[in-house]
């Protein structure tokens, strides 16, 4: 151990659509969605980390 600046993982938000997906937050508060070098499904790359207090299971939930 010792490596403690691994990127944070967390939660995103798309300002665009909202669409959530895990992410990794890097020290200069950039946020990129796990799996999509492209962004967000609708093509948006601007991101808003949303509150720990929800879990990864929000992302495969939903009611439409
Ligand atoms: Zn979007």
């Amino acid at each position: 151990m010792g490596n403690t600046d691994a990127n944070r993982r967390t939660i995103a938000a798309c300002e665009q659509c909202g669409s959530l997906y895990a992410a990794l937050e890097f020290s200069d508060e950039t946020l990129r969605p796990i799996g999509r070098r492209d962004g967000c499904q609708c093509g948006c790359t601007e991101f808003t980390a949303v509150d720990g207090s929800l879990s990864e299971e929000a992302l495969g939930g939903g009611d439409g």
